[in-house]
């Protein structure tokens, strides 16, 4: 039987510190330590990173601030790489960086985490109740379901063989147990491995699988805007670029709330330690719009305080991800949204410069792209290791705040070299109020999934949604045209494009997420496009015989499509249908009385 490859090396070398440079100390004296093993640096015992060894000495990036350290303190290796904690207990935790527990933590210190705080990542007193589903005697191997430990949500978790294990079960049994409590032995015949709830991984390191898959269905997020024109796969990975205040923190808030994934990983990188101890205080309180239970019961949070120095945020990327990889190998479909992975950049940026390696692009190292491929190659559809089919996957989201909103920075067009989905923020529109400010002229997505909106949803969903956008981009050529030779030059045809552009955007693509509209079910976005569109086609034909745009563009019918987005889901098609009947009578009055007469209204 062979063994676990993160077995950790023989523990507690301790060096000295010979040098300190802000978050990055060098050390000697620390024996056979690999890259990236922790450390523990200092009397403080702050938690550090091991990023480069040269000769005798290793040069460690730090977590915590390093303000009075002194050279020649204590360094004690841990022997092993950071590793992040996996078993029952995740769902509805609340981590830093490096998944020290954020309310134990306040708890024991306030707002403002003390330095070299340790608490153990999942709790250790805590009982579940494991159910068995193997029996003695049974052969087992890597990610096999040997039991699983319910919750009071409709998650289970799925107790699987770690990777590299395999034999027959010779003892099982269920009951309570603690996250460290032998609940099965893995032998074969000579030698056993104990399994328990908890495994711990390697965060840099991505957790096997039985290969990736294609995409085949739509991650949902209910914003019409992305279900309908730029739609991201389960498995996908998308970026949301914009500058400051375009709404990318709540974009991917309302993600978090929204989306038809099992789990959800937060990662909040750079966020403020108070905004922090809000999140904890409000996010508990919010309810699940899917299951009506809590919604934090589906979700796991990551995020770094103000206390915590910019390398820490490099380090809650992996967190986050090694922990969708855990509920991806049950075979979840997991979402991770990272806001904002600039952040993450910028600690790369800086450790970088400290270490006087070759700076590329705007000082960002040349491995940013590298580094980026490794964190997106960790999403996708998967065959989970296991003998009973599951499928799992890891859909990614991450934030990207170019500085001053320039799209043509490193970090933005690197990111999107390596990402299927592209929603860009503009600060026109977000200035002009209209959200999502997700630019439909440049976003794209490069999922083909419209096999799949056609069967779930409506055989025409794709073409419509083509005939929209091509609408949308007729109405921006028309308005440039207008800005040269003003409105009035326009012919009643343009006019008419520019009124249904106008219902488009504001009808239909503008959503806010603080309203009843904040998530819209693929059926309801069907159908107010199908309004939008029939009166587009109904206002065209009457604006050809002649008719006066003024009398198309009947007010009633104005007001009842503007109203389109208060539609309850019980009232589709029922409402949707009333209207297209509205529409069409509207017009076949106008149509009887070409040129003569204006519509009376529609009832
Ligand atoms: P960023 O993270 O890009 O700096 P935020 O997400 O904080 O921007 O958004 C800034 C403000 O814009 C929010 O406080 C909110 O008032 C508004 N906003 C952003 N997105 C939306 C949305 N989808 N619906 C309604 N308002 C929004």
């Amino acid at each position: 039987m062979s063994q676990p490859d993160t077995q950790k090396k023989s523990p507690f070398a301790t060096g000295s510190i010979i040098r300190i440079a802000g978050p990055l100390v060098v050390a000697e004296g620390l024996g056979k330590v690999g890259m990236y093993d922790v450390v523990q640096v200092g009397g403080a015992r702050l938690v550090g990173e091991v990023i480069r060894l040269t000769g005798k000495q290793a040069t460690i990036q730090i977590y915590e601030h390093t303000e009075g350290l002194r050279v020649g303190e204590p360094v004690i290796s841990s022997g092993g790489p950071f590793m992040v904690e996996l078993g029952p207990g995740l769902l509805g935790s609340v981590f830093d960086g490096i998944q020290r527990p954020l309310p134990t933590l306040y708890k024991q210190h306030g707002a403002f985490a003390a330095r070299g705080s340790v608490a153990p990542s999942l709790e250790r007193g805590k009982l579940w109740d494991f159910e068995p589903q193997v029996r003695i005697g049974d052969r087992v191997s890597s990610g096999d379901v040997v039991g699983i430990v319910a919750t009071a949500s409709h998650l289970e978790y799925r107790i699987l063989v770690p990777p590299n294990i395999s034999g027959i079960i010779e003892q099982i049994a269920g009951g309570q147990y603690h996250l460290e409590d032998v609940i099965a032995k893995v032998g074969d015949g000579e030698t056993f491995y104990p399994l328990t709830l908890m495994q711990r991984w390697p965060a840099r390191h991505s957790r096997p699988h039985g290969g990736k898959l294609g995409p085949v269905a739509p991650l949902l997020t209910g914003q019409r805007i992305i279900d309908s024109f730029f739609p991201l796969a389960k498995g996908g990975t998308a970026i949301i670029p914009g500058g400051f205040g375009t709404g990318k923190t709540v974009l991917e808030q309302t993600f978090a709330k929204w989306v038809d994934a099992d789990v959800v990983i937060y990662v909040g990188c750079g966020e403020r330690g108070n905004e922090m101890a809000d999140v904890l205080e409000k996010f508990p309180q919010l309810s699940d719009p899917h299951t009506g239970g809590r919604l934090i019961d589906r979700t796991v949070l990551v995020a770094n305080t103000s206390n915590m120095p910019v390398a820490a945020r490099e380090t809650s990327i992996y967190t986050g991800i090694t922990i969708a990889e855990y509920f991806r190998d049950m075979g979840y479909d997991v979402a991770l949204m990272a806001d904002s992975t600039s952040r993450w950049a910028e600690a790369l940026r800086e450790v970088s410069a400290r270490l006087e390696e070759m700076p590329g692009e705007e000082g960002y190292p040349a491995y940013l792209l590298s580094r980026l491929a490794e964190f997106y190659g960790r999403g996708g559809r998967f065959r989970c290791l296991g003998n009973d089919d599951r499928v799992g996957s890891i859909t990614l989201i991450g934030a990207v705040s170019p500085p001053g909103g320039d799209l043509s920075e490193p970090m933005t067009q690197n990111s999107l070299r390596v990402t299927g989905v592209f929603w860009g923020l503009d600060s026109d529109l977000a200035n002009r109020r209209h959200f999502p400010a997700i630019d439909w002229a440049k976003s794209y997505s490069r999922y083909e999934l419209d096999h799949w909106f056609q069967q779930e949803v409506a055989e025409d969903w794709s073409e419509q949604n083509l005939r929209a956008r091509a609408l949308l981009q007729r109405e921006e050529e028309i308005q440039e045209i207008v800005q040269l030779i003003g409105v009035d030059a326009l012919s009643e045809k343009d006019r008419g494009t520019l009124a249904v552009g106008r219902l488009l955007r504001e009808d239909f693509l503008r959503q806010s997420a603080f309203s009843e509209d904040a998530f819209c079910s693929l059926k309801k976005a069907y159908w107010m496009l199908k309004v939008i569109l029939k009166f587009s086609e109904r206002l065209s034909q009457a604006l050809e015989r002649g008719i006066p745009l003024k009398w198309a563009l009947v007010p009633e019918l104005l007001e009842q499509m503007s109203n389109m987005r208060e539609w309850q889901p019980g009232e589709v098609p029922r409402q949707p249908e009333e209207l297209l009947e509205r529409i069409e009578s509207a017009f076949s009055r106008t149509d009887a009385f070409p040129g003569h007469d204006a519509p009376q209204g529609t009832n």
